[in-house]
């Protein structure tokens, strides 16, 4: 609201002040909104925006949220509630879809996996939950086993907890790792095929040993099926993204799994203090942004998007290769980013440029394009482009590889 606005509507409104500021706060809204709507912000801040034809990348900001969500968030942002209700509720509903006992809402994949660590670990005990990082003499477990094929950066989210990782490789090492300071197994989907131990016997063993198991799917949809897949399994927690392919906001994630863990985990979560997750704050925009998002993403026609990416790629792949010199693939991954991925590499005797360089010629171009890819090759994605933006890359694409003949 203007300034000569709000004088107006405070002369033609003789209301106690604090009823002024409430209706001063929605009645502004919508002038708010148009005035920031003038604005460009990143140009302002001489921020680069980009084409995104590489793929759910955090550095790249990941993914763009559905209007439905946007709306979910603007809706949050004009009411109070209580965080925990919300979560009760929000968790209820994503259950069901995800055929878990229980979920909450976290501050994505990585705070998800930290949190259903430390629920392993402290159980309801309020003395537990404060003394996280620091197990020795407090009675909690201390390890966790993974495959050698699975330990990644990512672990880094449960050693937070205190916990240290036990590597093994074969059914014969797991069973002789397995001691009284076995907090729990943790499995790692998207390198699933690279383990001796496949799901169903890495669960099976920690069942018969009375072990709680763990599994990181974090970028592993669509199939729209992995959201309940390792739930109806048997993993006792599985922790998913938010902001991949989901398209929910790209600071949330879900943790998914048994009702104990869930509730000993949210121990360790705000709106409480003093638990190593204080910091893992998801406000309740996000929440029902998340919500939302899942909810979009279990309606829409999965074989549809598919065949449409693939459309995508197909174009760009046909400019790609209309030049001398450029060889093409397609290939979908079939763990993880699962989507229709092209590579593309040359003849370095008619192609004079490297990958890397042609890349950057992308990247420096108008509009800018993000692609993937190492010294010889670039690697491009269709699942995050927008309407019409398969048109631009596969001009630009074909332009500066042209440019290198
Ligand atoms: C992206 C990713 C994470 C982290 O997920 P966030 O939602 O960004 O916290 C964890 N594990 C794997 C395998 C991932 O790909």
């Amino acid at each position: 609201m203007k300034r000569r606005d709000l004088l107006k509507y405070m002369t033609i409104t003789p209301v106690a002040g604090a009823a002024i500021v409430g209706g001063l706060s929605s009645a502004s809204a919508a002038s708010v909104a148009s005035s920031v709507a003038a604005r460009d912000l990143f140009s302002e801040l001489g921020v680069r925006t980009f084409i995104n034809a590489a793929g759910t990348y955090t550095a790249m900001t990941a993914s763009l949220m559905r209007p439905e969500t946007v709306e979910a968030i603007r809706q949050a942002s004009h009411k109070f509630c209580m965080l925990d209700e919300l979560q009760d509720k929000v968790g209820a509903r994503l259950a069901e879809i995800t055929h878990a006992e229980a979920c909450v809402v976290t501050s994505g994949a990585f705070s998800a996996l930290t949190l259903g660590m430390a629920g392993i670990l402290t159980g309801t005990d309020p003395n537990k939950v404060r003394a996280l990082p620091k197990l020795e003499g407090t009675g909690m477990k201390t390890e966790v086993i993974c495959q050698k094929a699975h330990a990644i950066g990512y672990n880094q989210a449960l050693t937070n907890t205190g916990v240290k990782i036990i590597m093994v490789e074969t059914v014969e090492e797991l069973k002789a790792a397995i001691n009284k300071n076995t907090a729990s197994m943790h499995f790692l989907h998207v390198q699933s095929d690279g383990g001796k131990i496949k799901h169903e016997e890495w669960v099976a063993i920690a069942k018969a040993n009375g072990i709680p198991t763990s599994i990181d799917i974090a970028a592993d949809v669509p199939p729209v099926s992995n959201l309940w897949r390792f739930n109806d399994m048997g993993f006792d927690f599985v922790a998913i993204s938010g902001g991949k392919a989901l398209r929910g906001p790209q600071s949330a994630g879900i943790l998914m799994g048994k009702k104990d863990i869930i509730k000993a985990a949210r121990l360790s979560m705000p709106p409480r203090g003093e638990t190593i997750g204080r910091g893992m704050k998801v406000n309740k925009e996000e929440i029902l942004g998340m919500l939302v998002a899942v909810e979009e993403f279990v309606k829409i026609d999965h074989d549809a998007e598919a065949l449409f990416f693939l459309k995508r790629i197909e174009r760009i792949k046909a400019a790609a290769e209309s030049v001398a010199g450029v060889k093409t693939t397609i290939t979908t991954p079939t763990l993880g980013n699962v989507t229709p991925t092209l590579g593309i590499t040359f003849d370095s005797s008619v192609i004079k440029k490297t990958g890397e360089a042609l890349r950057l010629e992308l990247r420096n171009g108008t509009p800018s394009i993000e692609t993937v890819g190492g010294k010889d090759n670039i690697g491009i994605t269709a699942w995050m482009l927008q309407e019409g933006e398969d048109k631009i890359v596969a001009a630009r694409l074909k332009e500066v590889l042209q440019g290198a003949l």
